[in-house]
């Protein structure tokens, strides 16, 4: 019941996405890039704005930054299909410049959404321009990169409660082998330890659930 209403919400979200105009993104854009992975993802990966093979192909990271990600993810033990993966804004900024914060504003409200639908326990933002959003919005202090990364916050959005940590953007990495080495460190320790912590305590409740049945 409750499932096929989410699916709706889903199905209306990206319509929406795949039809919008509500920033000049949409004119040079092939495809917009909603996102895409388990829409009950305990994880969630938030990174800036589509790039060309993004825009080519309608999915988020599959591009050289998006091969250094799906490795990443799979040295945790998981796979894409875990986790959700979106960015910032869903229309590649031409270029690839930065996105401007009026494109931002005009497409939060689909990034809202789907935190509101996927509850995620954990949101890693990547790179600085997806931490310092995210930090402004859970009311957080964004003071810079070197200092705020690997670093664990608790955060809320749209009454979902979340740990929020951020990293290095792969893309970064691939030009710099010591951001890179943070990066791997980040995932390693940081975004590893909280899905371990996660895994203890759904461990804990279902320990406990068959003690009360018993
Ligand atoms: N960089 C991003 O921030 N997002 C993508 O989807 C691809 C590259
Ligand atoms: Fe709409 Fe976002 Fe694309 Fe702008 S970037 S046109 S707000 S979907």
């Amino acid at each position: 019941m409750v499932k096929g209403l989410a699916s709706d919400e889903w199905n209306e979200l990206i319509i929406q996405i795949m039809k919008c105009k509500k920033c000049d993104l949409y004119r040079n854009r092939k495809n917009p890039v909603p996102g895409e992975g388990s829409r009950n993802a305990d994880l969630m990966f938030i990174g800036e704005a589509p790039g060309a093979r993004e825009d080519e192909t309608g999915r988020p990271f599959v591009g050289a930054a998006g091969k250094l990600l799906t490795e990443l993810i799979e040295s945790i033990g998981l796979t894409r299909k875990d986790v959700y993966i979106t960015n910032i804004v869903k229309c590649r900024p031409p270029g690839n410049r930065d996105p401007r914060e009026e494109e931002i504003n005009a497409c939060l409200p689909y990034l809202l959404k789907q935190i509101k639908l996927i509850k995620p326990r954990v949101i890693v933002a990547l790179g600085r321009h997806a931490g310092k959003t995210l930090f402004e919005l859970t009311g957080l202090k964004w003071i810079n990169m070197s200092r705020m990364h690997g670093r664990v916050f608790n955060a809320s959005i749209e009454g979902v409660s979340f740990k929020l940590t951020v990293t290095y953007h792969p893309a970064a990495a691939l030009y710099n082998p010591r951001l890179k080495g943070s990066l791997e460190k980040d995932f390693r320790e940081t975004i590893k330890s909280l899905l371990d912590a996660l895994r203890r305590s759904r461990e804990k409740i279902r320990q406990r659930t068959l003690f009360e049945y018993f």
